[in-house]
Parts: C-alpha cells; structure tokens; sequence
C-alpha cells in the first residue's frame, strides 16, 4: 500500500463514489476509491434506479434537473450504453382521495418550473401508457424523467475513473479515518493506511458510523425495500411508474424485464457484520408488489419471477442528503442520506464531491444539504416515494 499523500480518498464504490472518482480523477487529482465489496453491492445495485425530477423536494429539485441534463450525454461521455431511456414518469391515483393528492403536486411542481401534466381521467392515462388498467383514476405525467441500467451506470463511471488515473480497490474496507490537528490525514484500511489531503465519505448506509467514529454525530435511520424482478416479457412500458402514497413503485427494463419496489419498511442492524440474508426481502413484502403491480398493470400477474432481493435506505430526518465540506474536519467531504433518490443525483453528487473535496465553489445550492440543521432532531422523515 503506498503511503504516498494523494489528493483523495474516497469511501464507497456506489454511484456517489464512482462518479467522484471519476471527476476528481479527470480534472487532475490524485484520487484511490475503497470499496469494502464489489462496486454497486449495496444500494447503488438495489435500485429501481428511477431517473426522477417529479415529486421531488423544492431544495433538491435543481439537483435533479442538473442530474437529468447530464444523464441526457453520459452514455457518450462514459463510452458505454447506460441504457438510459427519457420516456417518463408517471405517478398514479388509484383512489379519489389520491387524485387529489396527484393533482396539488402537479400544481406546486408547476409551479418550480417543472414540466408536468395532470392526466385527469383513466382514458388520458391509457392514452399514455395502454397496458395500465381502469383502476388507474389519473396521473401526473412528466416527460423528461426516466431510467437506466444501475450496474452499468457505476461501472461506467468507475472504468471512465480508471482511465483517467484513479485507482479502485475493491473487497478493502476503510476501518477508520485518520484526523490529526482538526484536519483529516487519510485512512486507515484492511490493506494497509492510505494518506489523503481529503476523504470524501459516500458510504450509504455506513456514513453515520464513519462519521461517528471521528466524533460527528448525525441521525440516519435504516428502511427497507423489496424488490421483484420477473422474466423478459415483451415491450409494455415506456414510463416509470409510482403512485401518490409511495407504496409501489416499477419500471420495465431495457430488456424487457419488469423491477418492482415495494413501500419501505422497517429494519434494525443485525448484530456483528451485515450478512447478504439479512437484506433479503420478508416473505409477505413480495405478494404485496404483485398485488399492487398487478392492479395497475393486469400484465404483471402473468409475468415469471427472475429475482427478488431486498435493499436498503438511509433516510436523514427531512428526506435530503448530507453534501457538506465539513465545518469541524478541515479536508472531510459527506455525501449520504440520500433518502431512497440518489441514483437520480449520482452524476451531480459526484461532480459535488469533486468541488468540494478541491476547495471549489459548488456549482448547485449546497445550503439545504449541511448537517447541521439536524441538530436536534431525530425522527425519521416519513415514507416516501423511493425512486
Ligand atoms: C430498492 C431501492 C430502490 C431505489 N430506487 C431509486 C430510484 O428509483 N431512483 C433513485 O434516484 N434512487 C433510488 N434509490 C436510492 C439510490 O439507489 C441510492 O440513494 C444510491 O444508490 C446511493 O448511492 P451511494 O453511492 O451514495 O451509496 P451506495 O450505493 O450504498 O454505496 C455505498 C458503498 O459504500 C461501501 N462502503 C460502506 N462502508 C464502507 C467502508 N467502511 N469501506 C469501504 N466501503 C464502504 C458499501 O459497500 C457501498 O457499496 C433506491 C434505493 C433502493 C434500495
């Protein structure tokens, strides 16, 4: 292991920390990635991996629409397909209290200059998306959100990093970081210790811990979501769909295949090293999805089950992430809490990083995003929709 300072250390191998890589790596810096599995093992690879403006909070929409511009040119600029479609979102009212619901979040999303509609009736939603059934009551509809393939997407990131000079070590946990003086040194690994004039920790659902460790305390909780992945089936969706209280979410890949997500539900840290059983999706969870599937899209009660898998979330009180240059570790950079949407964010999180770690300005409002407005809170932000 060399010891060597290098302008960054980055911990975690998900979309926030690949993407990092790769723009600290490509405007200069000397950067080396840890990762304590394989790339895009935890949240990263559990995503629906929606690429979603609409729904979003006022404070982290123009994050996402900065995201959205990027994704629109990122196949090219990674030189690998994404598979980024831009065909849609569309988030359903099953029930009349619920079209109530969809139509107050197309007006107040309107109103921050989003582009979206208001699909009134069940023939207007048809209209947009055929294989949905009659129990759809309306829809907000917006065209310029979508989805792409999660895997690839990190992967992309982490070659286009390597290429440009970073280095990745995977299966390598980062076992604490080194502070001296009030100002970060680098960290320590189970390869051995990295010196770094700045870490940047985008570690999911491990970067409260990490943070604790060097004394910032900060509320993350924990919730779960089951996924349901079935066999190819022929092309039946463009758009994403959700619906208004967040309890099901699903899209049809690239290949044909449908990924489903259900609410998110509670879940507690095991005792000693987080096994893959552990995730797993509780049985009931998976008749939910097909049930909740299937009322909108009959199609799905047919389908053949591939996968199932569970993931999880690390949700900050008030549903936004932490991107903060930490005010009491001079060269400490965060980057989590992304509540269940930073696949979306990934590419924007990772040029953020990048700014921050080299000292920049940020090139997005960055004030709604600071750690310290939780100082006293502790309750998790309600459920909403992953995606
Ligand atoms: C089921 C599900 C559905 C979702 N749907 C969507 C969606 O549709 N759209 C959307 O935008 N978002 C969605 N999300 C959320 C999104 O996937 C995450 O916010 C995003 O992937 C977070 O990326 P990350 O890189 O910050 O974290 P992660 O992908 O969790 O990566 C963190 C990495 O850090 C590594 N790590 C942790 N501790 C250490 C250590 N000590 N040393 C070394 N490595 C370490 C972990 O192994 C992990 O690989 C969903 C999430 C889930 C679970």
């Amino acid at each position: 292991m060399t010891t060597m300072t290098q302008d960054a250390v980055i911990i975690g191998g998900g979309i926030s920390g690949t993407a990092a890589a790769y723009e600290l790596a490509r405007s200069g810096a000397s950067v080396t990635l840890v990762e304590k599995g394989s790339l895009a093992s935890m949240a990263s690879g559990w995503t629906l991996a929606g690429v979603r403006q609409s729904g979003r909070h006022p404070a982290e929409l123009p994050l996402a629409q900065a995201a959205v511009r990027r994704w629109e040119t990122l196949s090219e600029e990674l030189e690998t397909d994404l598979e980024y479609r831009q065909e849609g979102n569309l988030r359903l009212a099953r029930t009349p209290q619920e079209v109530e619901i969809i139509a107050r979040m197309v007006e107040e999303q309107r109103a921050l200059g989003l582009e979206l509609s208001f699909l009134p009736d069940n023939q207007a939603v048809r209209q947009a998306a055929p294989a949905l059934s009659e129990a759809v009551l309306a829809a907000a509809y917006c065209p310029t959100d979508g989805h792409a393939n999660p895997n690839a997407a990190v992967y992309a990131f982490a070659t286009a990093a390597e290429r440009a000079g970073a280095r990745i070590l995977t299966q390598t946990s980062v076992t604490g970081i080194e502070v001296t003086g009030g100002r970060v040194r680098g960290v320590q690994t189970t390869a051995g210790p990295l010196a770094a004039e700045a870490v940047a920790i985008a570690a999911g659902v491990y970067s409260d811990q990490l943070c604790a460790a060097v004394g910032l305390n900060w509320p993350l909780s924990i919730t779960h979501v089951s996924v349901v992945q079935t066999a190819p089936l022929p092309a039946l969706l463009k758009q994403v769909l959700g619906v208004a209280n967040a309890d099901f979410a699903g899209r049809q890949e690239v290949g044909g295949r449908l990924r489903m997500t259900t609410a998110t539900g509670p879940w507690t840290w095991p005792e000693g090293e987080l096994q893959a059983d552990d995730v797993q999706p509780p049985a009931q969870s998976l008749g939910q999805i097909i049930e909740r599937a299937s009322l909108v899209l009959p199609a799905v009660a047919q389908a053949r089950v591939a996968r199932v898998w569970g993931g999880l979330i690390a949700m900050t009180p008030d549903g936004l992430p932490v991107i903060e240059r930490s005010p009491e570790i001079e060269g400490l950079v965060i980057a989590a809490g992304f509540s269940g949407h930073g696949f979306c964010l990934g590419p924007v999180t990772g040029r953020l990083i990048c700014e921050l770690v080299k000292g920049e300005e940020p090139s997005l409002p960055l004030a709604p995003f600071r750690r310290t407005r939780f100082a006293g809170m502790t309750a998790p932000a309600a459920p909403e929709l992953h995606g």
